[in-house]
């Protein structure tokens, strides 16, 4: 038997790795059980989910079932793969505005590395009901280069989302009077009436 955090091996009779607090598998290469406190973890950003994902929507990743450790690292619970995963299908689950938007009629409302902020845009198109699309960043070259630690901007193209030119107002104004969010400059003419100006700077 084996602990799934300290991956020790423990003799006949044991169940419980005392030192991590968990109960011991048959086998780390294919532990078959929850583990206390498990999450999915990208593997290339270290962004944590706890809602079910399978993917990273920053970087396209199969995520890898992990935990934390007393001393407060990660430890995998299965081989991390370096797979890209279809996010179009996930998307369509998580939000109902996911769809598909032809490149002629797209525009781009954010381009960022940053996981959270694009989830954060996308769960507001979606509570508004403005249809949107994420956009990976182009393909093979880019996965590579980041897996290889190349993380050069001017290399790397940025996830976007994008809406059809017919909302991009409602989505810029929405984006822009969110008070959650506060990157964004948009044109003055473009930001309507604001009755909740918080200025907390
Ligand atoms: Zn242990
Ligand atoms: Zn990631």
């Amino acid at each position: 038997m084996f602990c799934p955090i300290c991956k020790g091996e423990f003799r006949e009779g044991f169940t419980h790795c005392d030192n991590c607090n968990v109960d011991l598998v048959e086998d780390l290469n294919n532990i078959n059980v929850k583990i206390d406190g498990e999450f999915m973890l990208c593997p290339q950003c270290h962004t944590e989910f706890h809602e079910g994902q399978t993917g990273c929507p920053d970087c396209g990743l199969k995520l890898v079932r992990a935990v934390i450790d007393k001393n407060d690292e990660y430890v995998f619970l299965e081989e991390p793969v370096f797979e890209r995963v279809d996010s179009t299908q996930e998307f369509n689950n998580l939000w109902r505005h996911y769809c598909e938007i032809e490149p002629s009629q797209a525009v781009t409302v954010l381009e960022s590395m940053d996981g959270e902020m694009l989830k954060k845009v996308m769960d507001l198109l979606d509570q508004n009901d403005i249809n949107f699309m994420f956009v990976e960043p182009n393909e093979a070259a880019s996965t590579l280069g980041s897996i290889f630690g190349v993380n050069s901007p001017l290399e790397r193209p940025f996830p976007k989302i994008v809406v059809k030119r017919e909302d991009e107002e409602r989505a810029l104004t929405l984006l822009a009077n969110s008070s959650e969010l506060g990157l964004f400059e948009v044109p003055e003419e473009l930001v309507g009436d604001d009755d909740e100006e918080d200025d907390d700077e």
